[in-house]
């Protein structure tokens, strides 16, 4: 499998040099040159698969030769070693539980999977790579827990200052060892702006060998697919596909969605759930782009403004909006809505999402008013007690906090307070070794 960029300007890479690099030279997207679909055999033999080996024959074509097999089988087995199951909430709402791995979100997958291929691709390497990425919360934990002792990569991470959760900021701060953290004065996008600035800058790229773990890294993007597919393994109604509702920031989560459907997962349709930040389901609604400064919300790791992915979903489809519509419809949802919706179901089903779940919850409702015979899977991306400071008041009751996130909560914050310019970025980076 070949990678092209978006921009296409640069060389195409191989899935080594893709996911190494990150972002390609000319700053556009890696994309694969063919989305590969299964055979119907796989779709078959679905029911019976452990979940390596359903996450090796997804990834196996992206990754290629340049991973061997034996290799690539132990990295999606440590990839995936906790459960994803998928619980009925009511009664045609369905949710995805992706918060039973290390740092309680989805983006364990992902960060565990690039983690595990940067410590292969790293091996014999003179000199360290270096990890750069912006975080609106939940990919700082996932990055930090994921290469926390993998040998000959330092993660260097940038965080909002006062815009995650305690809980977040603890998972993020507190490994130490190769993990560094950034806190910025700043927002997220403020973040991923410095982080793309040194990625652009000559002088930081002759003195380190930088490398994302953004969503935007292939093999962090690309590996998301597999819980898709678990959905399916578990789903009852083989003859009425789910719609799937999504809670979306950067679209990576969704765009992985759309790649497994592309190859061949049952779906009748895609939901972007999106809180305040609107600009895509503005898009849906107007045909227009157009990114907008972040605003800070409950659900604070889907607060951007200028989603990372969005060129992705475009070239998934040739950009013709309209197979884009006719597949993904979107919703915003506000605050108020959140809250009552995480209310309201914790009430009415005795089921707890977190403030990103419960936007989806919300946009799957939206959805059933108007198709009410469909069937949903929403995406539930966090356990609650990552959010606790906004859950707890709301449904006026502690949630039992499981121990490894009391270990966490324990142990001292380290942060390195920054502006949010890049010469303060800068300034670190060149003083680093
Ligand atoms: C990162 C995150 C999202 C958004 O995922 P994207 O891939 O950026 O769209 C949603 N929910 C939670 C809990 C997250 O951490």
């Amino acid at each position: 499998m070949k990678y092209y960029s978006t921009h296409n300007q640069s060389p195409v890479v191989d899935f080594k040099t893709a996911a190494t690099s990150g972002q390609a030279p000319d700053k556009g997207l890696y994309f694969p040159e063919q989305i590969p679909v299964l055979p119907e055999s796989f779709f078959r033999e679905i029911a019976a698969m452990s979940r390596e080996e359903l996450a090796f024959r997804v990834i196996a074509p992206y990754v290629g030769d340049t991973i061997p097999p034996a290799e690539l089988h132990r990295i999606v087995e440590e990839t995936v070693n906790f459960d994803f199951p998928l619980v009925q909430v009511s009664d045609r709402i369905f949710s995805l539980e992706l918060f039973h791995g290390p740092t309680l979100a989805f983006k364990d997958v992902g960060a565990r999977f690039m983690s595990r291929c940067l410590g292969y691709f790293s091996r014999g390497r003179i000199g360290k790579v270096y990890v750069l990425v912006a975080t609106s919360g939940d990919t700082g934990g996932a990055v930090a827990d994921g290469f926390h002792n993998v040998e000959g990569v330092e993660v260097v991470i940038l965080y909002p200052s006062g815009k995650v959760s305690s809980v977040q900021e603890k998972q993020l701060t507190t490994l130490g060892g190769n993990i560094q953290a950034l806190e910025v004065a700043g927002s997220f996008d403020d973040c991923q702006r410095m982080v793309k600035q040194a990625f652009a800058d000559s002088e930081v790229n002759q003195k380190l060998f930088l490398t994302s773990a953004n969503s935007i890294n292939v093999a962090r993007w690309l590996s998301q697919q597999f819980y898709y597919f678990f959905a399916w393994q578990q789903w009852p109604f083989k003859d009425q596909p789910p719609v799937i509702a999504v809670p979306s920031g950067n679209f990576g989560n969704l765009c992985a969605g759309l790649v497994a459907h592309r190859s061949g997962l049952p779906a009748k349709q895609f939901i972007a759930a999106c809180n305040a930040n609107d600009v895509v389901p503005e898009y849906f609604r107007s045909g227009e782009y157009h990114p907008q400064p972040a605003k800070p919300t409950l659900s604070n790791a889907m607060d951007v403004g200028a989603p990372s992915n969005f060129v992705r979903m475009l070239e998934l489809f040739g950009r013709r909006f309209d197979s884009l519509k006719a597949l993904i419809s979107s919703y915003s949802v506000s605050d108020e809505e959140t809250k009552q919706t995480l209310l309201r179901v914790k009430q009415r089903y005795g089921y707890l999402t977190d403030p990103h779940g419960a936007v989806a919850f919300a946009a799957a409702e939206k959805h059933l008013s108007r198709h009410p015979a469909d069937r949903v899977i929403f995406l539930e991306t966090a356990h609650p007690i990552k959010f606790y400071d906004v859950v707890e008041p709301l449904i006026g009751e502690t949630i039992a906090m499981p121990e490894s996130v009391k270990r966490t909560v324990a142990r001292e914050k380290k942060s390195v307070p920054i502006d949010k310019d890049y010469a303060s970025l800068r300034a670190f980076l060149l003083a680093l070794e």
